[in-house]
């Protein structure tokens, strides 16, 4: 067993389930591998909060990463609040005039996602001295999880080539795209020859430009060196300021989600009921969908015993994915899933009255510290 999975199961016996447990470790290594991009290429990369908002280790982000990018005005609320310093970005596909004042107070660069929306707003984003990007679409499709593909056919998202024309750009200082999900290096270069190609004529005028998430940069294998040298082009050929804004790259493998086996069911399979529940604590597991890995567990059938792990909900296709493992699981037993600081948290919701997972730190002194439990009125607040 590696010497991780030890820890976390160490680790996960002393916590209450369900639990999240993030190491303040691992999520430092992938931001040392972030800020050595940073050096190296001379680019500023950002936190996209939609994917990791667990404010708790915004210090520790922060002596890292340049600053934050928000989806809207909660968000905005929570960098200004949390992230000891750095830039606040924002994107949202429409703005609302009872939100814009207070954004454009507490964000500096302001991406609008349509020429509408900039006409709009925009006068009162540049009187607030804030800096003023336009989202493209170039339709390039590199994934196949269509609802992660901004550029599907009939996209809200981002303004297409030929909306340029007759546009003026006066007051535009950035352009940005976010149009990758999961993906290497070599998918931004096959996208960065098309947005020159149709949209390179306005990166001359322009001052930064912002290439979105979805670099899994701290993936193994990722190619930090082509990356380095796309973003040195662009710096070298149009005078740009070059952003990026993971979130999932910044706290990838760095979370496990922890749960106890409540019961077994064995009608034409095993079944083993937990207290975590795909529908309200892992959502992407259903929406995306993907199976999460599970320490000391192998693929089905692969161990001498299989289970299929369900939520305790009675939503019937609560159901996680299909695990084995060399002895048979009981009742109490703590099952834990990998991979689950980001995309968790930020997602969970408590369908069925479901119990919100507590969030807990392993720091990197090995002490545990429980940040977060939730309670009966956590449910109840938001439902009158
Ligand atoms: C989701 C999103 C990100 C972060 O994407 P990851 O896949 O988590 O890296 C960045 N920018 C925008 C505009 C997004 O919508």
């Amino acid at each position: 067993m590696s010497a991780l999975n030890k820890t976390i199961i160490a680790v996960a016996q002393k916590l209450p389930t369900p639990c999240y447990i993030i190491s303040e470790n691992l999520l430092e290594k992938n931001l040392q591998q972030l800020s050595i991009i940073q050096k190296k290429a001379g680019c500023k990369i950002l936190l996209a909060q939609k994917a990791f908002s667990m404010f708790y280790f915004y210090p520790l982000i922060a002596k890292y990463l340049r600053g934050t990018t928000s989806s809207g005005l909660y968000e905005a609320k929570l960098a200004n609040e949390y992230m000891p310093t750095g830039e606040n970005h924002i994107f949202s596909p429409a703005y609302t005039e009872k939100d814009f004042p207070e954004i454009i107070s507490i964000c500096k660069h302001i991406v609008f996602n349509s020429f509408s929306q900039w006409k709009r707003f925009g006068k009162e984003a540049l009187a607030a001295g804030c800096k003023c990007g336009l989202r493209i679409n170039p339709r390039f499709s590199t994934q196949e999880h269509a609802i992660y593909d901004p550029c599907s056919p009939g996209s809200r998202l981002g303004i297409t080539a030929d909306k340029f024309s007759g546009e003026s750009l006066k007051g535009i200082s950035g352009i940005h795209f976010h149009t990758l999900c999961e993906q290497g290096a070599e998918a931004l270069e096959a996208t960065l020859a098309v947005v020159e190609k149709d949209f390179g004529k306005y990166l001359y005028d322009m001052k930064w430009i912002n290439l979105g998430g979805g670099h899994l940069i701290t993936r193994q294998g990722y190619n930090t060196e082509l990356l380095i040298e796309l973003i040195k082009h662009l710096r070298d050929k149009y005078d740009l300021e070059v952003y990026l804004e993971p979130g999932e790259a910044v706290a990838l493998d760095a979370g496990f989600l922890s749960a106890s086996v409540l019961e077994i069911i064995d009608n034409d399979s095993h079944t083993a009921i937990l207290d975590a529940s795909a529908a309200c604590h892992m959502p992407d597991v259903i929406e995306m969908p993907y199976r999460p890995n599970v320490v000391n567990s192998g693929k089905p059938g692969e161990k001498a015993f299989t289970y299929t792990f369900g939520g305790d909900t009675c939503l019937a296709g609560d159901i996680i994915g299909e695990y084995s493992f060399d002895n048979p699981l009981a009742v109490g037993e703590k099952i834990i899933f990998c991979d689950m600081a980001i995309y968790s948290m930020v997602k969970n919701n408590t369908f069925n009255g479901m119990a919100l997972p507590s969030i807990a730190a392993l720091k990197k002194n090995g002490q545990i510290e429980i940040v977060k439990s939730f309670n009966y009125n956590d449910f109840k607040n938001r439902l009158s």
